[in-house]
């Protein structure tokens, strides 16, 4: 099984980035939970400060294009649970070298898009995961958005939590909205291993 988590960071350049917010908290936890179940795990992750899961292979990544790489180095894989915040964009050309002020202007980056990993495994013709998850954070109209989400992606489930308040983020617990093909689920407020363990079950009971 593959996990995705953390955030990406993206150069502008030597010493300045652009990122997500995300602790790794919640994917790291998905990773953990799918092993104590005996699943291969291969996690991807972004830089969090969380020490490595044991018993799960971990890829150490930066930006978004690298995790995109050891997600598709690591397949086949039966299941993939995309959890990380990965930037949606990147700087076209990040410097080589500390932009300095200068006084007067402000430097003006232009921006690409980077790629969707989780729409790219789930719309794969030759490997794709045969159960494919994503998560989805949203500030507004939780179900309809989550919904549309997993069509867009084309991924099975969606895991949607509201982070309108700031406090899914770097916290210990968190609610979610199970979104799969049977409709919406709402889960009531757990830890995030608790979240993270009742869905390795769920994702076990899938694949039996
Ligand atoms: O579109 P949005 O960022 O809200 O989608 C969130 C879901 O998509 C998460 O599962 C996240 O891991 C995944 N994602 C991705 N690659 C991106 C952006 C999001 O895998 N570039």
């Amino acid at each position: 099984m593959l996990v995705t988590s953390g955030p990406t960071v993206e150069p502008i350049d030597p010493v300045r980035f652009l990122s997500n917010r995300s602790s790794g908290k919640q994917g790291h936890a998905v990773a953990s939970a799918l092993a104590s179940l005996g699943a291969q795990v291969t996690l991807v992750s972004g830089p969090v400060t969380l020490p490595d899961p044991a018993g799960v292979q971990v890829q150490h990544v930066q930006t978004a294009r690298e995790m995109l790489k050891a997600c598709e180095a690591a397949l086949p894989v039966d299941v993939a649970v995309c959890v990380a915040a990965v930037a949606d964009w990147r700087v076209k050309q990040p410097s080589r070298h500390k932009i300095k002020k200068t006084g007067g202007g402000v430097p003006v980056l232009e921006l690409v898009e980077n790629p969707d990993i989780l729409k790219k495994l789930s719309r794969r013709k030759n490997n794709r995961p045969r159960l494919m998850v994503g998560f989805a954070a949203e500030t507004d109209s939780l179900l309809e958005n989550a919904t549309v989400k997993r069509w867009a992606k084309g991924c099975d489930w969606i895991v949607a939590s509201d982070v309108s308040t700031g406090q899914a983020f770097n916290a210990e617990d968190n609610k979610i909205l199970l979104v799969t093909s049977r409709g919406p689920e709402s889960w009531p407020r757990m830890s995030k291993q608790e979240i993270a363990r009742q869905l390795a079950e769920r994702i076990a009971k899938q694949l039996t």
